[in-house]
This record gives structure tokens, C-alpha cells and sequence, in this order.
């Protein structure tokens, strides 16, 4: 099983599975050099899948399917099912920016999506296009109303929380939550990578629910069984909920369950340590099972019992947040 020196069980595998993205968000895309991995790097499909049964086998439980952009990769619905039917996996997730959604949903949802999370940072058409460099809040905001009308649930905006950005529109973004069963959730903003955000004074939980304040009381929500680490509350009267994640002001890593595949195969124990273990490499050069189920273990032995990373540090993650997918 996949426990490590802290004793924090290990059941959830976030997978990147391409690192190439249709977005050009400013505080994700890097400055310099933006080097993409080319096709023969990046994991095939029957290769994650085959890296997903033996975490399933360590006591995987939850996947989520990421990227870059993992919408862009051709066939992402028959990975979402394979996966989805392997034995022992109880919570399968796809984070998107939803630009590609509407077109591919009935497939997701054949293939057994049943929930989703929408990266949204701005309501204002001309925000989102400066942020992003693509006209395309109005397709994103479809694809949300048509992931509510397909049935997923929850439907979660993931907002990152930016000073000198978006700060003006917490309260617009929280009231998203108020007439539809979405989840909002507000993100701090960490320093990975090198971008055109980075450095500016973070904004962080404690400050954006002051900021959310004039709607009134937040109402706890208590967790559930396959929670991550999101505070969860409800605005009085809402329909969905706001969720916070405090992932720099008050990190959550004594409970932190997860494991990273990056879209190069490398497995990554902790978001904010550019620690990885290689998979790929043996995987390509006949590793059996056994062999590649011992460097998810090694993973875990090394995931660190905390980041350590105080708000304002500078970015000490060299990796590029689109290629271990947030
Ligand atoms: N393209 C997909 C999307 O936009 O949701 C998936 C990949 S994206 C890297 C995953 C999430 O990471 C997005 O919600 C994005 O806003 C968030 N993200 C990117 N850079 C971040 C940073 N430095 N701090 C916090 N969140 C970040």
C-alpha cells in the first residue's frame, strides 16, 4: 500500500496527461523559453493506463485527468472509460478549462464522468481574454450550464484567487454559487514556475472571505468521504457552495493523499517539490509490474511531510504547472 513516513495513506493520482494547453493564462504560461514536450514524451494512453492499474493495486482509489489542456488530447473520453472501469477506482474527475467541453461531454459522460471542475477566473469578457489570450468566456460559460444540464455533480468553478487581477470579482464569482448547485471554489495562487504573475503580493483565504463578507454568514459544509482539501461552506439560501483552498496560508499537507503523473511520466509526491521518480523510462524499457509498482512506493517514501512554502516566497518550482497539472 501506498503510505509514506508520515503515515498519510496515498489513494488519489492526479494525471497530466499532456502538457500542451488552447490557454495562454498569464500566471501559468512560463516566461522564456516555452518548451513543449514533444509527442514520443508524453505518456500514451495504454501506458497511463497500465501505470493506473498498479496504483489501483496500491490502493489508488481516485483519479483525476488533467493537463495542461486534456481536452486537447484526441481519445481523452476511452482513457476516462478504461480508467473508469478498472476495479477498485471509486472517484474518477476531470479538471478543464472548458473551452473544449460542450463538444466532448455526452462522450465524457458516457465514458463515466460524473463530476468536473471549470477553471474560471473572470466574468468580464475583455479579463478573460487579456488573461487568457482567447476570446472565450462566453463558450466557457455554456459548457458550465451544459455540464449542470448533463447531470454532473458537483459542477466546480475553480477560481485562482489574483491580486490586481480578479480581486474586484470575488464577490461576483461567489454569487455564481447562490442560484445553481455549483461549487466555487477560490485558489491561492502558488509560486510555481515562472510567469508574468508571479511575485505580486498573493491574496490569500483569510483575506478573500473578508472580501466575501457583505453576502453574508458562510455556513460550514460538512467534508465528505472523498474530500481534497477544500474548506467548504454555503451562502445563505445558496444552491451550491464557495470552498476555499488555503494551499499556501494554511496548507493542508498532514493530510495530503495525493500523488502526481506528469504528462512525461514522472511521478511526483508533492506539488511544491520538484522532487519526481521516473516511470516512463523503465516503463519503455520492460520494467514488469512489480518493478514499476516498487517506484510508486519510492514515491511515496519520498513525498515530503510539508512544503514548507510561506505566502510570498518567490517561485522555487521549476516545473511548469501545466506539465504536473495543478
Ligand atoms: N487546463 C486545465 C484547466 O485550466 O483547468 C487543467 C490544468 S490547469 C494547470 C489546473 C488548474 O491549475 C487551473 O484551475 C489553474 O487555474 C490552476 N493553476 C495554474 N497555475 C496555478 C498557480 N500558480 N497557482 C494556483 N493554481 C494554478
Amino acid at each position: 500500500m501506498l503510505i509514506d513516513p508520515c503515515n498519510r495513506r496515498l489513494n488519489y493520482l492526479r494525471i497530466s496527461v499532456t502538457d500542451r494547453c488552447n490557454l495562454r493564462c498569464a500566471y501559468c504560461i512560463p516566461l522564456g523559453e516555452d518548451r513543449r514536450l514533444d509527442h514520443a514524451e508524453i505518456l500514451r494512453y495504454e501506458e497511463i493506463l497500465r501505470l493506473v492499474r498498479i496504483g489501483v493495486g496500491l490502493g489508488i482509489e481516485k483519479v483525476r485527468i488533467t493537463g495542461g489542456e486534456p481536452l486537447v488530447r484526441r481519445g481523452l473520453p476511452a482513457l476516462l472509460a478504461a480508467i473508469h472501469r478498472l476495479p477498485g477506482i471509486r472517484d474518477l474527475s476531470l479538471t478543464t478549462n472548458g473551452l473544449l467541453l460542450e463538444e466532448h461531454l455526452d462522450a465524457l459522460v458516457a465514458a463515466g464522468l460524473r463530476r468536473v471542475n471549470v477553471s474560471l477566473d473572470t466574468l468580464k469578457r475583455e479579463r478573460y481574454r487579456d488573461l487568457t489570450g482567447v476570446d472565450a468566456l462566453g463558450r466557457v460559460l455554456a459548457a458550465v450550464d451544459a455540464a449542470l444540464a448533463a447531470g454532473l455533480q458537483p459542477v466546480k468553478i475553480n477560481v485562482v484567487a489574483l491580486r490586481g487581477v480578479n480581486e474586484d470579482e470575488l464577490i461576483d464569482l461567489a454569487r455564481l454559487s447562490l442560484a445553481r448547485p455549483l461549487h466555487v471554489r477560490f485558489i491561492e495562487f502558488m509560486p510555481i514556475g515562472a510567469s508574468r504573475l508571479a511575485g505580486r503580493e498573493p491574496l490569500l483565504v483569510p483575506e478573500i472571505r473578508r472580501r466575501l463578507s457583505p453576502l453574508g454568514d458562510l455556513v460550514p459544509v460538512p467534508p465528505g468521504a472523498m474530500d481534497g482539501p477544500a474548506q467548504r461552506f454555503r451562502l445563505p439560501g445558496a444552491a451550491g457552495e464557495i470552498g476555499f483552498i488555503p494551499a499556501i496560508s494554511h496548507h493542508f499537507c498532514s493530510r495530503c493523499n495525493r500523488l502526481r503523473l506528469t504528462a512525461a511520466g514522472r511521478l511526483r509526491p508533492c506539488l511544491l517539490s520538484d522532487r519526481e521518480e521516473d516511470l516512463k523510462g523503465p516503463l519503455r524499457s520492460g520494467a514488469t509490474d512489480g518493478e514499476l509498482a516498487a517506484i510508486f512506493l519510492a514515491a511515496a517514501r519520498h513525498k515530503p511531510s510539508d512544503h514548507n512554502l510561506a505566502a510570498g516566497e518567490p517561485a522555487h518550482v521549476c516545473c511548469q504547472m501545466r506539465s504536473i497539472g495543478g
